[in-house]
């Protein structure tokens, strides 16, 4: 999905520290190509050297960083209607677990032994296609790897002074989409509601948190540290927040945090999450469908929460979605988190992997309590 298409942003954002904080860095600019740098990248030669993160082999359980290979490739010399582009960010995404199975989904799997695809913002270093100049950066979907060719299709310009690039796999891109889809457009919304989001510390669900916030909702949210917890109350502005390691009994505890029962739960991670919600939700209370991640490195399915007939008597409503689906909210999407940035009113954290080579643990630490808001990798 093209999140960079039709960017309406006019001005730059005024970033501070104060919104936007990285574990690793602080990051306010965007690599740049250097006078020359080009010639040394071998544009002109007949073959320019390439590296590519490859499935070796589909994970099993929770996957393993031999799983992944680095692979040392060439680009093609390129042909006319093409671009090149050398890639500056990349995302690391849960989805990406599903598509490293070997079955049917929304998206194709992984193909053993090919560079993987994902999010990723770089800049065009070559150009023997209208439209797109040397110089020019894009949000595309070829990641895991630093160069690639393309036609267009799918690629969209991002704009580097309007905001870091970076943002645009993030709080401006999918991830932050996410959230206001799923609020929005699936969840209907409405001003002063109870709102509960799992994994609340994360790339969408610390949006969710924070548009719901600014609705007026009364939110908590569940992470997997005292960290992230404390982060969540002081910094993101959640009324409660609780770690999901402490305590088993999800159910119990959203009883206590939720004495008005809940409206509206964002579910990331299924499981006793989804249970726990289902008890504890109101009459004609709505459950946005997001993501399980708590099942997706599961080599048999979890059982299903055995509370589903609740559904019936709350008159519940439960759907699902896909981000992609919705590109006719992308507009309203950008108009209004632009604003809410400008305004100092959305935080969010990020955690920056660098170097290319890393991709796959950067990967692995999704299904872990071990990173801050949204996953990248800088290349
Ligand atoms: P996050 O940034 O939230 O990273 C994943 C987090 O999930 C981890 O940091 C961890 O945080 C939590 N987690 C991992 N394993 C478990 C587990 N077993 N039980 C409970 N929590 C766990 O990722 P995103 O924000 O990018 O994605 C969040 C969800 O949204 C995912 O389920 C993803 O698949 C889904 N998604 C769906 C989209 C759609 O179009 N439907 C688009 C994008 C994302 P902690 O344990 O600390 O809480």
């Amino acid at each position: 999905m093209g999140i960079g298409a039709d960017y309406k942003v006019g001005a730059p954002l005024n970033y501070t520290a104060a919104n936007h904080t990285t574990a690793e860095e602080r990051v306010d600019g965007h690599p740049s190509l250097a006078p020359g740098e080009l010639l040394q990248y071998g544009v002109g030669m007949s073959m320019l050297p390439n590296r590519e993160i490859h499935l070796k082999s589909r994970p099993q359980g929770l996957p393993k960083e031999s799983d992944f290979e680095l692979v040392e490739t060439e680009m093609a010399p390129l042909q006319d209607g093409k671009f090149l582009v050398r890639n500056a960010w990349i995302s690391v995404d849960p989805y990406m677990r599903g598509r490293m199975k070997d079955s049917a989904s929304y998206v194709e799997p992984f193909q053993l032994g090919a560079a993987m695809e994902g999010g990723c913002v770089g800049q065009v270093i070559a150009s023997k296609q209208e439209g797109f100049s040397e110089g020019d950066w894009v949000l595309g979907n070829l990641g895991w790897r630093e160069c690639w060719t393309s036609d267009g299709t799918g690629v969209s310009k991002v704009d580097p002074q309007a905001a870091p690039l970076n943002n645009y796999l993030g709080v401006l891109g999918m991830t932050g989409m996410t959230a206001y889809v799923g609020l929005f457009g699936i969840g209907n919304l409405k001003e002063g509601e109870n709102v509960f989001v799992s994994a609340a510390s994360g790339a969408v669900g610390s949006m969710v948190g924070q548009i719901a916030r600014l609705k007026n909702c009364r939110v908590v949210g569940s992470a997997g540290s005292a960290e992230k917890i404390q982060w969540l109350k002081s910094e993101a502005g959640f009324d409660e927040a609780f770690n999901y390691h402490e305590g088993n009994d999800i159910s119990l505890t959203l009883k206590k945090m939720f004495p008005d029962g809940i409206d509206l739960y964002f579910d990331n991670v299924g499981g006793d999450h989804l249970a726990g919600a289902i008890d504890n939700m109101n009459q004609a209370g709505r459950i946005v469908c997001c993501g399980m991640i708590s099942g997706y490195n599961d080599e048999t399915p979890q059982p299903g929460p055995s509370n589903l007939f609740k559904i019936i008597g709350k008159r519940l409503r439960i759907e699902g979605f896909i981000v992609r689906d919705h590109p006719d909210q992308q507009e309203a999407f950008l108009r209004d988190m632009s604003a809410w940035i400008q305004s100092g009113e959305i935080k969010w954290e990020e955690t920056i992997v660098e170097g290319l080579e890393n991709a796959p643990q950067a990967f692995i630490r999704l299904f872990s309590s071990d990173k801050l808001g949204k996953v990248l990798v800088k290349i």
